[in-house]
């Protein structure tokens, strides 16, 4: 949007999180994904005439959770009402879902911007979050020129978790998403898994001139299924707004596919309004009420969330705000942060060294190598422990960072542990004062008019010297007392010795 510094973009999303019930939501058909089409839908899932749901009390276990979690107002009671509309996937023509009282109302999310020293934190509002039932699937590409339906996905247990309009730019939006995502995997009340559908974000888009109060005409972006199409659809969708507003047009409320191979948006209907939706309160459905006494226990039940977590690196091991966020963003890596750190606490003695040591390889070089390979941090090549190893490598000095950079390589490669490594590679570094003194010895023997230059002021020749130092030592000399040696043997520049 640099180009159109004008005009402001204005994101609210709403985000479908699939329960992780065993059973679906009103049937005690299972909701396990990938089996035989139609094998886990009983009568209730194909609305068949005279069959009553029975709710599932985990789904709303989990659903209160999520409020918790996000310090929002988790309703006492609350109720279900029947969302019409036909589509084949939809055999009992409503969808339950909640509109007049949601289970859950308010709570914010705290998002992360931008990147070391220069990291903030945003406070995005959540306006509400209800309980629904999922639609099954129409298979467009099973049977040739006909369309398949199946409904064992029909009843899985959602929670739509609507935002306020506070996000600003594709990347705040994305960060929002993932922070839900982040949310939602530390509770263990969604598996997260957004090729399969388990997760889903639309994004409402629309743009305004810097400075109007009032929101513009939003256009909503369905079928984004990975977190860089989120943030491809809503960049273009911004552009596609501006250029036509630019070019005299107007904006028109529409549902709006992405379409990943063209990285585009486009047109799938014009939005209906909640009155086409003829809604109103399912008369199978009882009321959803919790005791306050139940709502205090699942309170005390939340396991450490992202945010807490953060904070307690930060206090416990001095992290940066941005290495706890960076390490607190799934629950995976701050699980591997945490193994790596255990596996240290025995052999290494100062704790908080270690955490910052230990924080530096997760957000560096295993990140790298992740982010390079599309692998997720629970099928890191290198594991917890034996990053471990690695490290204790580098706080006894067998290793400078250099040689630890070319052991982790190795590591990542499958050669084995870091010990194995060092040993057949012979990369155990030399810090054996009196080798390095012969090396340096021999490096100003072999070049006395340089040894000369320095002498009479060129200091520059420093990194000479020592390059040469190391390139004898087959770069394993310890750096620091390399530097120390070659200080002493030359004087300091510009003096006769
Ligand atoms: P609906 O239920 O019809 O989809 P809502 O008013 O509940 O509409 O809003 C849905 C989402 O759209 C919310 O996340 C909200 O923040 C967002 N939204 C509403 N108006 C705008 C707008 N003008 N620009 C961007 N997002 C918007
Ligand atoms: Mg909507």
């Amino acid at each position: 949007m640099s180009t159109h510094s004008r005009w402001e973009a204005v994101i609210g999303l709403e985000i479908h999180a699939q329960l992780a019930t065993k059973s679906k939501i009103f049937s005690g058909a299972a909701t396990t994904f990938g089996a035989e089409p139609n094998a886990q839908a009983c009568a209730v899932d194909l609305g068949l005439p005279g069959v009553l749901p029975v709710l599932n009390a985990e789904a709303v276990h989990m659903a209160a959770l999520f409020g918790l979690a996000i310090d929002a107002e988790v309703a006492l009671e609350s109720t279900f009402d029947r969302k019409n509309y036909f589509y084949p996937d939809l055999p009992k023509g409503y969808q339950i879902s909640q509109l007049a009282q949601p289970i859950v109302n308010g709570g914010q999310v705290v998002i992360t911007l931008g990147e070391g020293e220069a990291a903030e934190q945003k406070t995005v509002r959540v306006t509400r979050a209800h309980l629904e039932e999922d639609a099954g699937k129409s298979l467009h590409e099973v049977f040739a020129g006909m369309t398949g339906i199946d409904l064992n996905r029909a009843g899985t247990p959602l929670i739509e978790i609507v935002s306020e309009p506070d996000m600003r730019s594709a990347v705040e939006a994305v960060a929002y998403a993932r922070k839900v995502h982040a949310i939602v995997q530390y509770l263990g009340i969604c598996d997260g898994n957004m090729q399969e559908g388990s997760f889903r974000v639309d994004a409402n888009v629309s743009v305004r001139p810097k400075g109007q109060i009032s929101l513009g005409t939003r256009t909503e972006v369905k079928n984004v299924n990975s977190f860089r199409f989120l943030e491809r659809a809503i960049l273009f969708e911004i552009e596609r707004q501006i250029e036509l507003i630019e070019d005299g047009g107007t904006v028109q409320q529409q549902t709006r596919l992405y379409d990943p191979d063209k990285d585009e948006t486009r047109m799938m209907r014009t939005k209906e309004a909640a009155d086409d939706y003829r809604y109103f309160p399912d008369p199978d459905l009882l009321p959803v009420v919790i005791e306050p006494a139940t709502l205090a226990i699942w309170r005390d039940s939340l396991p450490e969330l992202p945010d807490a977590k953060a904070r307690r690196y930060q206090s416990e091991y001095g992290l940066t705000p941005y290495d706890a966020a960076v390490l607190t963003s799934s629950k995976e890596t701050a699980a591997y942060f945490e193994q790596t750190l255990a596996a240290l606490a025995d052999r290494l003695p100062d704790q908080v060294a270690d955490a910052k040591l230990c924080a530096n390889w997760v957000t560096g070089a295993i990140a790298a190598q992740l982010n390079k390979t599309g692998l997720a941090i629970g099928d890191s090549p290198v594991t917890a422990p034996s990053l471990a190893l690695l490290l204790v490598r580098i706080v006894d000095n067998t290793l400078s960072n250099k040689l630890a950079r070319e052991v982790f390589e190795a590591m990542w490669a499958g050669e084995g542990e870091p010990d194995a490594i060092i040993d057949a590679r012979g990369l155990k570094q030399i810090t054996d004062s009196s080798a390095i003194e012969a090396l340096v010895d021999a490096i100003l023997a072999e070049n006395p008019d340089k040894v000369a230059e320095y002498r009479s002021g060129k200091d520059k020749l420093f990194g000479f010297f020592v390059g040469q130092a190391m390139k004898a030592a087959g770069g394993k000399a310890n750096p620091q007392q390399l530097n120390e040696i070659l200080q002493a043997r030359l004087g300091p520049p510009g003096e006769q010795a």
